[in-house]
């Protein structure tokens, strides 16, 4: 086992306490024989003895005083400041992980959650909604001939109105859905507690707001609209189950000649 140096320095102290209270119990001895009969030309032994011992008890305890404040008291300083230099590391390094992981779940373009945030929490609403009788709602979009978009008027004016887009989105869902970019042009909202006809008026809604977003490139007016399929969970299927099926309403959508709902 080995003693880090303030233990052994500790342990030191109270040695040296020990054998000045060991003298001092000693010396207490002598004198609870008669204190006169130490002045008996016999016992000057034992008076001068008492002397050393009285002198090497002052000798010891200063020795104390002197380990104590010169060593062990430094060593308990340099502890506690290193102590509090190790908690604001750690300080400093959960706040950049926390940063990291909202990083990892956001999406840079948008900020708003990203595909990897969309799967675990849909796999989470299913599970806590498997518990109660509560139906849970899916919509997926996907902006119509968005390459036009990027074509005619530059990945900038794309990147603009992929925020628009966002924004629209966030606007007109509640604070509990779940509302993500999933990659793309295409974004999707969980939307729990909602059966088909009240997410379909949800879906119209938000389609229709997109449609009607102001969105200039220069003069020209842009004209965005979205395709949306939607669905509500049967309560059997999984994550990814359902997320097709809301997929392939979005696919019925685009053949149906796009800007419309499917569910
Ligand atoms: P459809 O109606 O069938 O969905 O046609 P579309 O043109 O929207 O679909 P397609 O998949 O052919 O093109 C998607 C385009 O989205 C292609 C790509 O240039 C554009 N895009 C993807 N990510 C971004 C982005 O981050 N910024 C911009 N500006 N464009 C993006
Ligand atoms: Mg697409
Ligand atoms: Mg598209």
């Amino acid at each position: 086992m080995r003693f880090h140096k303030s233990e052994s320095a500790f342990f030191v102290f109270i040695v040296v306490i020990l054998a000045a209270g060991a003298l001092i119990l000693y010396a207490y001895g002598l004198l609870r024989s008669d204190v006169a009969d130490l002045y008996q030309p016999g016992r000057m032994q034992d008076f001068a003895l008492l002397n050393r011992l009285l002198f090497a008890t002052g000798v010891l305890i200063a020795t104390a005083l002197f380990f104590g404040i010169f060593f062990i008291y430094p060593l308990i300083r340099t502890q506690v400041k290193e102590e509090g230099k190790l908690r604001a590391m750690t300080k400093t390094l959960s706040a950049r992980s926390e940063t990291l992981e909202q990083a990892a779940l956001t999406d840079a373009l948008t900020g708003m959650q990203n595909r990897r945030y969309f799967d675990e929490a849909l796999t989470e609403y299913l599970e806590e909604f498997s518990k109660i009788d509560k139906p849970v709602g899916l919509m997926v979009f996907d902006l119509d001939h968005f390459k036009q978009v990027n074509d005619t008027h530059g990945h900038d004016v794309g990147d603009e109105v992929l925020r628009a887009v966002a924004g629209c989105l966030k606007d007109m869902t509640r604070y509990h859905d779940v509302v993500a970019r999933l990659g793309g042009e295409e974004f999707a909202v969980v939307a729990p507690n909602m059966d088909v006809e009240s997410l379909s008026r949800l879906a119209e809604r938000i389609r229709s707001g997109i449609a009607n977003m102001p969105i200039l490139s220069g003069n020209v007016r842009l004209r965005i609209t979205a395709s949306v399929g939607l669905a509500v969970w049967d309560r059997k299927e999984s994550a990814e189950e359902f997320f097709r099926r809301a997929d392939q309403q979005l696919y019925q959508a685009k053949k149906q000649g796009r800007n419309r709902v499917s569910a």
